[in-house]
């Protein structure tokens, strides 16, 4: 795979600091373009950034200039791959203006997820929305797009129950979430709100993935995602965990399944397999049969924290079967899921818009 020059737009958040690990010493990906807030613009990445990872932050990265966060201010070249991690109200002025300067746009904000015409995606689960992508203006005018990967608590979650949808169909479920601190980015939470506490309240973050559960799950037409047609009840809570979110999940089926079907729906999740993208995990969910897992702490960095890992699975009383699902909130729900959506794109040849342009046009 040749490799492409990127960007990362947020370059100095929590989600754009994974990027920069992520993609650090990727195969197909080099990281030629940084830009943040002008708080940060005309710094060097090491003055702008307070580092926060456990991984040194790579010296040729801290000595890049941090570059003014739009397409016309870019000094040099600019990719036309962006990794965007922006919150939502900065996300929905600044993605559309790459989109239109003919780049493609990986984003991690909510902005777009819901749009349309904007495929949210995560690639085990529903690749065939990218399909999306040619109906978006910016596509038909500068080969641009904005690709969108899910809320971080909707990831975990929908690894987990697409194996089950696909064998058994899904008509209700309720979940509980435990989410990590980082998850609210930096400095996020005040400590004094979250140690020896939780909180019951993230703001948008229930009806965010009561929807992206539906989208994520539905069905590409041709034209358009028809949304799965089931119920989903949510509570998101804020606790003090550092990374690693957890949701105590129950479902009902519309056909009836044992236990041991349900292990094996997950055990033979593996639908990219053959496909060799770097950051896909070789086993997406994965089941813990100890009865006190998963655990963030234990179990977050499964598959390079690209893995659900999945345990605890007995009858509910309420609906038909309960589990729980982990997963690392920052990289499969968060940069690890834009780079893997990445690689899927230029498995496909959807990932160079210029080329996709001319074949569109010719
Ligand atoms: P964060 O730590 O607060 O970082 C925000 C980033 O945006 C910083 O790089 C900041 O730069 C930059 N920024 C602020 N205003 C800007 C502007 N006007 N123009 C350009 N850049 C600007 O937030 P985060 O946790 O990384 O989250 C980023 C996005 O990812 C959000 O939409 C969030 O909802 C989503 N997300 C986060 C997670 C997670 O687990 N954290 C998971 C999934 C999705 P400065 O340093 O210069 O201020």
């Amino acid at each position: 795979m040749e490799r492409r020059n990127v960007g990362i737009l947020g370059a100095t958040g929590m989600v754009g600091q994974r990027f920069i690990q992520l993609l650090g010493n990727h195969p197909w990906f080099n990281i030629t373009w940084l830009a943040a807030s002008d708080r940060s613009a005309g710094k060097t990445y090491g003055e702008a950034c307070k580092w926060k990872l456990d991984t040194p932050l790579p010296k040729h990265i801290a000595e890049m200039v941090v570059q003014p966060n739009t397409p016309e201010g870019c000094s040099g070249e600019l990719p036309k791959i962006i990794f965007a991690a922006l919150d939502a109200d900065i996300a929905r002025e600044l993605e559309p203006r790459f989109a239109s300067s003919g780049c493609a746009v990986i984003s991690n904000s909510s902005a777009f997820r819901m749009h349309e015409d904007v495929p949210l995606v995560i690639p085990e689960v529903n690749a065939d929305h990218l399909d999306l992508i040619a109906q978006q203006s910016w596509r038909r005018e500068t080969g641009g797009y904005i690709v969108t990967n899910p809320n971080c608590s909707a990831i975990g979650l929908v690894l987990a129950l697409k194996p089950l949808e696909e064998r058994f169909g899904i008509e209700s479920l309720f979940v509980s979430t435990m989410q990590a601190v980082s998850g609210a980015g930096y400095p996020g939470v005040p400590s004094l709100d979250i140690l020896g506490n939780v909180v019951p309240f993230i703001k948008n973050e229930e009806e965010k993935l009561q929807e992206e559960v539906g989208k994520l799950l539905g069905r590409f037409n041709g034209s358009g995602v028809e949304f799965l047609d089931a119920k989903v009840s949510a509570h998101c809570n804020r606790v003090a965990v550092e990374d690693g979110h957890t949701e105590c999940v129950s479902i009902k089926l519309r056909t009836p399944a044992g236990r041991e079907e349900i292990l094996a729906a997950w055990a033979e999740f593996a639908p990219l397999a053959g496909m060799h993208l770097p950051t896909a995990p070789a086993v997406p969910v994965e089941f813990d049969s100890a009865q006190d897992r998963p655990q963030p702490r234990l179990d977050r960095m499964r598959g390079a924290g690209m893995a659900a890992t999945v345990g605890r699975l007995r009858p509910c009383s309420l609906l038909d079967w309960k589990f729980v699902v982990l997963s690392h909130n920052t990289i499969r729900g968060a940069a690890g899921a834009a780079v893997l959506n990445a690689e899927l794109l230029a498995r496909l040849h959807k990932l160079d818009p210029v080329k996709q342009l001319a074949a569109v046009t010719a």
